[in-house]
């Protein structure tokens, strides 16, 4: 749970730091994906207007298996640009663990790479072309491996 003392909050601006389990989430791990590490968040809360600001930042670390050459690789995600404001809070205590919960699961990717220059596997050979060139690849470039193609139809 993270939650601000908004009575606290009247006299001094609070840091609020602190983690949580990866269970905090609550998203199931994928095969491409996992969630293993802890959850650390880093926030800065004050009055406005009445309100209460929030600003700050939450991370985590990802498991996941790159899109093109399936290498497993592990990955930090941030949301160093955490902000929400809470208008005319009553409360003395105010719960924060459902919105600090989505900023991070918003950074979370789609779509995983080990690199963004990745150069994945060979579609003919299954060669890793990070590692090493294969003949195929040599060969067939672009516009030859189109004709092939079409060759396959007729
Ligand atoms: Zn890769
Ligand atoms: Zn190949």
């Amino acid at each position: 749970m993270i939650k601000i003392n908004v009575l606290q909050l009247e006299r001094q601006e609070l840091d609020i730091s602190g983690t949580e389990g990866h269970a905090f989430l609550e998203i199931e791990d994928t095969e491409l994906v996992q969630f293993k590490d802890n959850v650390s968040y880093q926030l800065h809360a004050s009055l406005v207007n009445r309100g209460v600001l929030v600003a700050g930042s939450v991370k985590t670390a990802i498991h996941c298996v790159c899109g093109r050459c399936v290498k497993e690789f592990k990955q930090t995600v941030e949301n160093a640009s955490v902000c929400r404001y809470y208008e005319d809070v009553t409360e003395p205590e105010l719960d924060i663990t459902e919105d600090i919960r989505e900023e991070m699961l918003i950074s979370i990717p789609i779509n995983y790479l080990c690199d963004e220059n990745c150069q994945g596997l060979c579609p003919q050979c299954g060669v890793d072309l990070n590692k090493k060139k294969c003949k195929c690849h040599e060969k067939k470039t672009g516009s030859d491996a189109w004709t092939a193609l079409d060759s396959l139809k007729l």
